[in-house]
Formats: structure tokens, sequence, C-alpha cells
């Protein structure tokens, strides 16, 4: 203690002497611009990106500026945007769009007639299992049920829970059938959202507002494995959050444990695992991922969008799994999308809490509104009370024995197309696929070729960057019978003739991802996106491309 007084005194001589014989104004300035200083290469060092990735931001804005590098990426966006506006028109057969509201309005007989012709367009046959993905089954029977269970709850919306008791009572039964199914106590809890993009939103919000809230956290960031789903990226963005992201063991493509431990700082407010993830449909070690949280004090969700009607009915479908929901002891939340292997229609998915106290950061709350007190669970205000119920209708059609059944149908298919293509020279699986995707990659020619003639064949898979890989999730419709022989053989085709000449494919996705991942500019690569997204939204009858 006396020692720590002898400093202090020390110090202040030091500073009395080198202040000794100074003015007052130049002192009270000198403190005055270092502080500014100090406070402004604080705020320049820590922000939402590393000091390199704004380097070369910055670096790319100025080369921008350059006015021939300007024009020639002009013309090159132009470009794509263009075909990518035809391609979508040769997709409507190139009819014509509407653009006013009809002077009156079509006859019931009129919209049928039309809107057939609508949703029948498109040349791909998902009904025969051709998609990656896309449509998780096909069953009539629950559609039938589906739509007629819509049709009743049409008009209702959860917003107005006193108007609609019925529609409340499903949501609220959805979500604790969810999370009796992913083995929460009786103080778990947890929301219905939109999807599996707003499910991890929510996470990342109410795990921010606890960092800032209760933790007294200023900046809060949040750590996901690489393979994180990009909802993630999303969430970080529109929440204004640091997202780091943990590389994978490039041989199992699970989370890199020591990395995610070391990444971790005083600002971390989540951790966050896979079950599995979407690229390569490996299981991040989430017992470990819960020990860690624990161990730091820090929140961790797992990631069941994809897999989160597979993996709970694993085991009794004779496929047993480590343990990967509440019985972890430090996960905090779980994602599980209903519109996916739940089988729901497409806007419905589950966010669970292992306590009230991570929901309750989640709610929005605004006492002072004119328009009377508001509060809402989640990201929307008024809802579709129609997908809750058709939700429910789902989860009790199928009851246990139903997923259980299902999950055996689609993981022994996945098994029997991992099996298929270990054997095909010229290809490799990433991983060990542990739950219903298969990803593959290729040492001897371009992955993406290899998709391209897929497509040629009809089938749709998913094109994979970093590394370069396709993968395919397998749904109910690849249960059909002969469709996971169809794709092993067409498969096993074209990697023959890729071997045999490896180079000749450029075009279609090959030649886009291969671009798309040499371009360090990534910021361009962002705005071809932008065209994608425009073109989406484009009712422009495009003719021939424009000859200069
Ligand atoms: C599909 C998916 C999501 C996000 O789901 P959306 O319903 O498309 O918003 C999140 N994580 C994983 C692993 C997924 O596969």
């Amino acid at each position: 203690m006396e020692n720590l007084f002898d400093y202090i005194i020390m110090a202040q001589e030091y500073v009395n002497q080198l202040c000794e014989g100074k003015p007052a104004w130049e002192i009270i300035l000198r403190t005055a611009v270092t502080t500014i200083i100090l406070v402004w290469a604080k705020s320049f060092l820590f922000k939402n990106e590393s000091l390199l990735e704004r380097g070369k931001k910055t670096v790319f804005k100025l080369a921008r500026k350059v006015p021939a590098v300007k024009a020639r990426i002009e013309e090159e966006i132009e470009k794509v945007a263009v075909s990518m506006t035809q391609d979508l028109n040769k997709a409507i057969e190139n009819t014509p769009y509407l653009t006013k509201l009809p002077e009156e309005g079509w006859s019931p007989e009129q919209i049928m007639e039309e809107a057939t012709k609508y949703t029948k367009f498109g040349s791909y046959n998902w009904e025969s299992g051709c998609a990656s993905g896309t449509v998780y089954n096909g069953n009539k029977t629950l559609t039938d049920i589906m739509t007629r269970v819509y049709g009743m709850s049409t008009w209702t919306n959860p917003l107005h829970p006193d108007v609609f008791p019925g529609v409340r009572k499903m949501e609220a039964e959805v979500v604790r059938m969810c999370c009796t199914l992913f083995n929460g106590d009786a103080r778990s809890c947890g929301c219905m959202t939109t999807g599996g993009t707003e499910s991890i939103i929510m996470a990342c919000k109410a795990y921010r507002e606890y960092a800032i809230n209760v933790r007294g956290i200023k900046n809060p960031e949040i750590l996901v494995p690489v393979s994180a789903h990009a909802a993630f990226d999303k969430g970080a963005q529109l929440l204004m959050m640091r997202i780091r992201h943990v590389p994978l063991d490039p041989v199992t493509m699970k989370v890199d444990m020591v990395a995610m431990r070391k990444m971790i700082n005083r600002n971390t407010c989540m951790l966050a695992g896979s079950a599995p993830q979407f690229p390569h449909g490996v299981i991040d070690p989430i017992e470990e991922i819960g020990a860690l949280g624990i161990e730091c004090n820090i929140p961790v969700h797992v990631d069941a969008c994809l897999g989160g009607f597979l993996i709970p009915f694993m085991d009794d479908a004779g496929f047993p799994l480590s343990p990967f929901d509440f019985r972890v002891k430090g996960v905090t939340s779980i994602s599980a999308d209903t519109h996916k292997y739940g089988y729901a229609p497409k806007g419905s998915s589950v966010i669970m809490y292992r306590e009230a106290k991570w929901r309750h950061h989640q709610f929005f709350v605004t006492p002072d509104w004119q328009g009377g007190i508001y509060a809402t669970a989640t990201i929307g205000g008024s809802r579709s009370g129609g997908i809750v119920a058709a939700c429910w209708a789902a989860l009790m059609y199928h009851g246990i024995q139903g997923y259980v059944d299902y999950t055996r149908m689609v993981i022994e298919t996945t098994k029997k197309i991992e099996l298929g293509c270990r054997g095909i020279p010229g290809i490799f699986i990433y991983g060990k696929p542990e739950v219903s995707v298969v990803a593959l990659g290729s040492k001897s020619f371009n992955i993406y070729a290899l998709s391209d003639r897929m497509t040629k064949r009809g089938w749709n898979l998913n094109a994979l960057q970093f590394p370069s890989s396709i993968h395919i999730a397998v749904t109910v419709l690849h249960t059909q019978p002969g469709v996971a022989e169809r794709f092993i053989t067409d498969i096993k085709e074209i990697a023959e003739e890729l071997l045999k000449n490896p180079c000749k494919d450029s075009g279609g996705s090959a030649a886009l991802y291969g671009m798309a991942q040499s371009i360090p500019d990534r910021s361009l690569v962002g705005e071809m996106a932008w065209c994608y997204l425009d073109a989406i939204y484009s009712t422009k009858q495009l003719e021939a491309p424009k000859v200069k």
C-alpha cells in the first residue's frame, strides 16, 4: 500500500515538472487535444470490422475512382444485369407483366385460370426429387390438410390474441411441443417466427440486449463458425454488432475449438454452433461449445434450423447422435425450422430459450407510443395466423412416429448417396455427413462444371464456395424409388466425362463462381448480387441483348 502511495506522489511530481513554467491555456489545450486523439484512435481501431478489411475496402474504393476502371466495371455489371433479367424472363416464357391494377376486378374464374398458369411456370420437376432442399415433402394428404386449415384461419392475426384466442393457443402449443422435443424443462420457452433467419436474428438480439443491459458490455460481438448460416451475418449487420468467424478443421469441417477459445474476448456476447451446418451437413461439437460457454459465462446458440425436425428423431430412427439440445448444459437457445423438415408451410420457424430471462431481451416494448403500449415478441407486428395454424396442423399430422419414419427414410437415402459417391473417381466428400446433406468436391476438375452438367440433366444442386464444392440436401422427395440411384449414376457419368476432359466447361455456375471467388474486391461481388435482386423485382420485357 505504502508503495502505491509513493508512486502516486512520484507521478504527481513528474507531471508538475512537465507543466512547470507553462501557461495554463497551453496545459488545458494539450490535455484536450490528447484526449480527443485518444478517443478518435480508439474508435478507429475498434470497429465492427478489422483494420485490414477496412484498409482493403479503401484501396478498392480508390481504384474504382479511376475513370477507365469505373467505366469497365459499369459495363460488366450492366451485362450481368441484362443476362439475369433475361434468364428470369425466359423462365416465364417471356409473357408480359402486369404493371397496373386492372380497372375492374377479375372474376374468380379468371383469377384461378391465371394463377394456375403462373404457378405452372418453370422447367424443374421438383416433385420428382430433382432439387436439393427447396421442397422438403410433397405428401398430398398433408398438403390438403394444411391448405384447409390455412383457409379456416386466413383472416386471423396473432397480434390480436383476444380476437383469435384459438390461434394463440396453437402458437403456444407449437412452441411448447418444440421445447419438449429439445428436452427443455418447465422453464424453457420460445416464440414462433417467420423463418430460420428471423429465429437467428432474435437470438442475436436477445444476447446483445442482455450483454448491454445486464453485463455492461458496450460493443457486443458474436462468435460463429465460418460454416454458420448467413443469417448470423445479417443479424450482426442489422443489430450493428461485430461478427467474427471461427475457422473449421479442414478435414472434419467442424468448428475448430482451439480457435474459438482464442477468439473469445470481453465483448463476446454469444457463441454459436450448428446441428448440422448448411454447407457440409456436419454437426459442430455442441457439447464442447456448451462447456466453453459455461466456462466463459457466455450464452450458446445452437442453430438447428436445418436439422431441427430430423436430429430429435434420429435416435428412434436408428442413427444415434451425441447430445445437441438443452441436455447440453451450456446451450441457452436453439433455432429449429418447422418449414424445413417439420414439413410445415414456408414462413414458420421456432426460437427456443433455456430460460425466460433470455427471451425477455428478445422482446420489443415501447410503453409510450400514441397508438398504445406496444409490445411484440418478434420482428413482425401483424402476422399470419394461417401459417401458425397450418404449422400446428403439420406437427399434429406427423406426431413423433410420423417424423421418425420420415427421418429414417431421409437418413437412409442420404447414406446411400454418400456411399455411392464415395466410390466415384475424381470426387470426394467433405467431412462425415451426419444428417441429410452430402457435400462434394474434386481435386481433378472444376466441381461447378459437374454441377452445371447435373443442371442439364434436370438436377438443381447448391453451389458452395471457400472451398469450391456443391451439395445436395436430401428431402422426402429424394426417398422415392430410383431417385438416389439416378443421382449417383448421373454424378458418376459426369465425373468420368470430366476426368477425361477436365476444362471444357466455361459458362453457367462454373464461370460465375470461379470468377466470384477470385475477385478480391468483395464489394464488386456484392454489386453483382444487387443486380440479381433487382432482376427478381424487374418487370422489364428485355429483348435480345443490346449489340454495340
Ligand atoms: C435454412 C437455414 C437457416 C435459415 O433459414 P431460413 O428459413 O431460410 O431463413 C439457418 N441455418 C441453417 C443451418 C439453415 O439450413
